[in-house]
């Protein structure tokens, strides 16, 4: 491994280190664990099925159900039969819990205020490496498949010439520059094998 690499993993373990450290904070000011706080603030943005609730945050079934019940018993959240599947579960917020999740921040002020007092260019590398770290770790299965733009059908990277918009959202028909990717997208519907290996040829291709 080369020396740059060693300093990127050293910088990614602080950053690591940083929000492990602010997740116990923020669950402690507000009485959840930190899984229970990203439990929440999921289903407070839209209800999930437990089956991919479990599996967008990484964590087992039974390690959800605990939290998922945790967050029941404090009147946060509950349990519906999905319309769709009638053996599957929902899990939505309470209005309790969404108004819990409502102040709840989505980041520590202060690593919010160094994100954006990056140059713009330089937040829109740092979100692409960062997509391509992520899907290289999906395609080891060390972690799991998000809805992001690397594996959405309608990703279309480098299609257009205007260096600042180079990417094509075929959902919405728009074009769009690094900046712009996603990590989870509502609108993300999935790629076949083919077409994610050619997403991240050609956004790792074009820097
Ligand atoms: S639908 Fe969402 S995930 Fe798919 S390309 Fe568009 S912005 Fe990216």
């Amino acid at each position: 491994m080369g020396s740059d690499s060693k300093h990127i993993i050293t910088a990614l373990q602080r950053l690591a280190m940083f929000w492990r450290a602010s997740q116990w904070l923020v669950a402690k000011d507000f009485a959840l664990n930190p899984t229970q706080g990203e439990v929440l603030t999921r289903v407070a943005a839209k209800p999930e099925r437990a089956v991919d609730l479990a599996d967008m945050l990484g964590i087992s079934q039974a390690s959800l159900s605990d939290s998922v019940a945790a967050l029941d018993r404090k009147g946060l959240v509950r349990r519906r039969r999905d319309p769709d599947d009638g053996r599957a579960r929902m899990i939505e917020v309470t209005r309790a819990g969404a108004s819990l999740a409502e102040r709840m921040p989505d980041a520590p002020a202060v690593i919010q205020e160094a994100i954006a007092g990056l140059a713009e260019d330089d937040r829109a590398g740092l979100l692409r490496c960062l997509s391509l770290i992520i899907r290289s770790l999906q395609e080891a299965e060390a972690i799991p498949i998000q809805r992001m733009c690397l594996t959405c059908h309608y990703f279309r990277p480098h299609v257009h010439t205007d260096p600042v918009r180079p990417h094509h959202c075929g959902f919405v028909d728009a074009a769009f520059g690094d900046g712009g990717l996603r990590l989870d997208c509502a609108d993300h519907e999935t790629a076949t094998e083919e077409e994610a290996a050619r997403n991240r040829t050609r956004l790792s291709a074009v820097g």
